[in-house]
C-alpha cells in the first residue's frame, strides 16, 4: 500500500494515473494533518566509540504513526514528502525535536539529524538550526547533520554554501550511506565534511577476507589520512563488529549494538553510562 505513494514513473493508463495521483494527493493531505496533529516523532539509535565501547550519541530517525495505516517507515513517505516539499516542514520539526531532546541528556552526547536535499535547496536550514540550538542551549558541536551524496545534485552551489555556513557555526557534517552514491572519492575533496558513514551494504557483506572487508578497511585508512572520521552503519552480528573493530573506524551503529528507540529509553542509556556490552568489547581488544 505504501508503494502507491512512492515516486512513480509516468503511468500509461488513465485509470492507473488517476489512482496514483489520488494516492499522492491523499498522502499530501495526510502529511499536512500529521504535522498539525503531531503524528511524527523520532526514534533514537545509539552510536558507540569503536575504541572504547562508550556511547557517543544517537541518530534521530523519523517515525510516522498514521492514525489509519499504523506506523509508516521513512522510506515510504520521505520521497513523497520531498516531491511535495513538505519535507521542509517535517525536517524542521525533526531538527527542533532532536536538538531539544539531546540537550536534556547528560554526558555531552551528540545527535545526528538527517537532512534532505530538498531542505538544503529550499528550506531555511540555517535559521532552523540556529533557532533550535539557541532555544535548547545545545552547543553546535553536539549537532551532526547527515547528508547523502545525491543531496548536492540539486542546486549544488546553494546547498554547498548552506553546508559551509553550518560548519562555520560549529555544526558537524556527515556524509551518509557512503560508497553507494556517485563519485564518492571526489566528494571527499569537494565537500566540507567531518565524518562519513560507511553504508551498511559494505558492513553486511564484510566477512573475513572479503572484498567488502577490504573496502571498509581502505575507506577508514583513506578518511583518517584526510582527517575525516568514520562510522560503520548496520552492524548486525558479532563477526561484523569484530571485523570493524580491527579497522581504524571510529564509531559503529547497528541492530546488534542498539535499535532505534524512544527518547525515554535513549535517556535511560545515557543516564546509565551505557556502553557496548562487555563481551563484545573484550572481543575487540584482540583477546582470544
Ligand atoms: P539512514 O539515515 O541511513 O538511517 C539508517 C537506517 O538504517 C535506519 O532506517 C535504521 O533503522 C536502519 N538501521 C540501523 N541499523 C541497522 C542494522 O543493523 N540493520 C538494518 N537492516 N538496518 C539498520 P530507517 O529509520 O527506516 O530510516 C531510513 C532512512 O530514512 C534513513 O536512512 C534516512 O535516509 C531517512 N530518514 C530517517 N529520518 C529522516 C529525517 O528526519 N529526515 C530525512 N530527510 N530523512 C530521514
Ligand atoms: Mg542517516
Ligand atoms: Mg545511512
Ligand atoms: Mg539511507
Amino acid at each position: 500500500r505504501a508503494k502507491a505513494w512512492g515516486r512513480g514513473t509516468a503511468c500509461v493508463f488513465e485509470p492507473e494515473m488517476d489512482t496514483h495521483l489520488r494516492a499522492r494527493l491523499e498522502m499530501e493531505q495526510d502529511i499536512k494533518q500529521a504535522l498539525a496533529e503531531n503524528q511524527f516523532h523520532l526514534a533514537y539509535q545509539p552510536i558507540f566509540s569503536v575504541a572504547t565501547g562508550a556511547l557517543t550519541g544517537f541518530e534521530a530517525l523519523l517515525r510516522w504513526n498514521h492514525p489509519r495505516r499504523g506506523p509508516i517507515d521513512p522510506s515510504a513517505f520521505v520521497p513523497l514528502a520531498e516531491d511535495t516539499r513538505s519535507i521542509v516542514e517535517i525536517g524542521a520539526f525533526a531538527m527542533r525535536r532532536a536538538v531539544a531532546d539531546i540537550a536534556s541528556l547528560p554526558g555531552g552526547l551528540k545527535v545526528a539529524v538527517n537532512l534532505s536535499p530538498v531542505q538544503l535547496a529550499f528550506g531555511d536550514v540555517i535559521a532552523t538550526v540556529e533557532a533550535a540550538l539557541r532555544d535548547a542551549g545545545l552547543p553546535p558541536g553536539r549537532l551532526e547533520c547527515e547528508i547523502t551524496e545525491s543531496a548536492l545534485f540539486e542546486s549544488e552551489q546553494a546547498s554547498l554554501a548552506v553546508l559551509q555556513r553550518l560548519r562555520e557555526m560549529g555544526v558537524r557534517i556527515a556524509l551518509d550511506d557512503f560508497g553507494t552514491g556517485y563519485s564518492s572519492l571526489s566528494r571527499l575533496r569537494q565537500l566540507p565534511l567531518d565524518k562519513i558513514k560507511i553504508d551498511r551494504s559494505f558492513i553486511q557483506d564484510a566477512t573475513e577476507g572479503s572484498a567488502s572487508a577490504a573496502i571498509v578497511e581502505a575507506i577508514t585508512v583513506l578518511t583518517s589520512r584526510l582527517g575525516i572520521a568514520t562510522v560503520a552503519e548496520g552492524i548486525e552480528t558479532e563477526d561484523q563488529w569484530a571485523l570493524v573493530a580491527r579497522t581504524s573506524c571510529n564509531e559503529a551503529q547497528g541492530f546488534l549494538l542498539g535499535r532505534p528507540m524512544p527518547i525515554a529509553e535513549a535517556a535511560a542509556l545515557a543516564h546509565a553510562g551505557y556502553g557496548v556490552p562487555v563481551a563484545l568489547a573484550a572481543g575487540l581488544c584482540g583477546q582470544p
